[in-house]
């Protein structure tokens, strides 16, 4: 049963909010995933690595919205140069100099982004990249991995929060709605895989190689796990799509925070197609789609009109353009380096609690990215890290016990750093950790 609203002293206004959101969103807010537990904590305004709620609350933020604030909130460099545009126009059906610089800035950066085109979302950036693969191959069917979230392309989505039957985990997995009335005709062009076997990806496209246009995979799936993916996975993938002539679509929407040439990079995967978002908008709305030139030509070139129409209202406005090109050009390879060694501390800092506590717990995740599992094995696979009532009821103790202590920490997902924490930041966070810990084992 839904929990009575209960108005606590600290936090009364976010509960006024609340309750009068209920009025006007069917579900009481549109920020959907966001904890609620019993009700949101809404926002007053946000403080580099910190957030100050509406009851004066500060919270660390382990979330920046979705992974998205490399460097937290109201980072004064993007702040700046978007206050100079505000009274020159923030939106022409023409192009500015703008595009062309984070266009540069990202294909001098990023191996396998040779060209660019840019729109407004992730899910739009998915959604162009699989209609790039189809135009490029003639083929309409996509293979993804199980589990893993690409946004809302209805395609890109009927692999994610799959969940075993009455019989247990199927196998092969199989593309569920996530809606009810998803169209079957989507379902039948989806093939699932499960991270990290190379079996069954042998399997899978050496039977269904004539109708797969792309195989679309995260490097670091944040909602399947956060789990790295395996040397000899990647090596299969390239070898068996280029055997089959499918386009591997790298989606770094959440993982080009990995490094300064991206996640692809990182783990040795050369896709053909790659997204982007997030951080490349500086906390602007943001996406983009890369990639091999010769794949790139669907979109069009001077002299050939394009096999794939792409357009977008606000598609490269000048104020996400400039936002994103300040934003990354703070992320120099120091910078990167730095944030990589926070969330070694990070990760380490909670390994070596669970191992003195010998708590049943693991953690995965890299670079700025990490996840707390409750389970004494680290996954393997988002079979492993799929959350059961049971496991969802142990996050939901500790985002309570984390919240408690000051720090907004998600769950089911990555949690990430900023460029704006330092030592104290990370010291609390393994703090919060124990004191969960502790508490668990009263
Ligand atoms: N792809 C990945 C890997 C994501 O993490 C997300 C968002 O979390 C998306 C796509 C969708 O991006 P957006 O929310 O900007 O539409």
């Amino acid at each position: 049963a839904p929990r009575e609203l209960r108005e606590t002293s600290v936090r009364s206004n976010s509960f006024r909010l609340f309750s009068r959101a209920k009025s006007v969103f069917p579900d009481g807010t549109t920020r959907v995933t966001v904890e609620r537990d019993p009700f949101p904590v809404y926002v007053q305004r946000g403080e580099g690595a910190y957030l100050v709620d509406v009851d004066g609350n500060r919270f660390l933020d382990l979330n920046n919205n979705f992974t998205t604030l490399i460097h937290g909130h109201g980072y004064a460099p993007v702040s700046e140069a978007v206050v100079g545009l505000l009274n020159s126009g923030t939106c022409f059906a023409n192009p500015t100099e703008h595009e062309i610089a984070l266009a540069e800035l990202l294909t001098s950066r990023i191996p396998a982004m040779e060209r660019v085109r840019f729109v407004n979302s992730g899910t739009e950036a998915v959604m162009f990249a699989i209609k790039a693969a189809r135009a490029f191959t003639g083929r309409p069917g996509v293979a993804r991995i199980e589990g893993a979230y690409h946004g809302a392309y209805d395609w890109a989505e009927v692999g994610q929060s799959v969940s075993p039957g009455r019989g247990g985990w199927e196998s092969p997995p199989r593309a569920r709605p996530v809606y009810r009335g998803t169209p079957q005709s989507v379902l039948d062009d989806v093939h699932l895989l499960r991270f990290n076997d190379v079996d069954g990806l042998e399997r899978l496209l050496a039977a269904q190689h004539q109708h797969i246009a792309c195989v679309l995979i995260d490097p670091m799936p944040s909602r399947a796990g956060l789990i790295a993916p395996n040397p000899g996975f990647v090596a299969a993938l390239s070898e068996v799509a280029s055997r089959y002539g499918i386009l591997i679509i790298a989606d770094e929407v959440l993982n080009l925070r990995q490094g300064y040439a991206g996640a692809s990079a990182r783990y040795g995967l050369r896709p053909d197609l790659i997204t982007a978002g997030k951080i490349i908008g500086g906390g602007f709305p943001i996406g983009a789609i890369g990639g091999r030139e010769e794949v790139m030509r669907v979109f069009g070139t001077e002299d050939a009109k394009p096999l794939l129409p792409q357009g977008g209202t606000f598609s490269a406005n000048p104020l996400s353009m400039a936002a994103g090109r300040v934003a990354m050009e703070a992320m120099t390879p120091e910078a990167f380096d730095r944030l990589e060694r926070m969330g070694d501390r990070v990760r380490l800092g909670l390994r070596e609690t669970i191992a003195r506590r010998g708590a049943p717990f693991s953690i995965t995740g890299a670079a700025s990215l990490f996840r707390i599992h409750p389970t004494p094995i680290a996954p393997t696979e988002y079979r492993d890290a799929y959350l059961d009532v049971a496991g969802m009821a142990v996050m939901r103790r500790m985002t309570h016990q984390f919240a408690q202590s000051g720090i907004l920490l998600p769950y089911g997902a990555a949690a990430c750093l900023s460029t704006a924490m330092g030592d104290g930041d990370i010291e609390s966070v393994l703090s919060a950790f124990e004191d969960f810990l502790c508490a668990e084992t009263q």
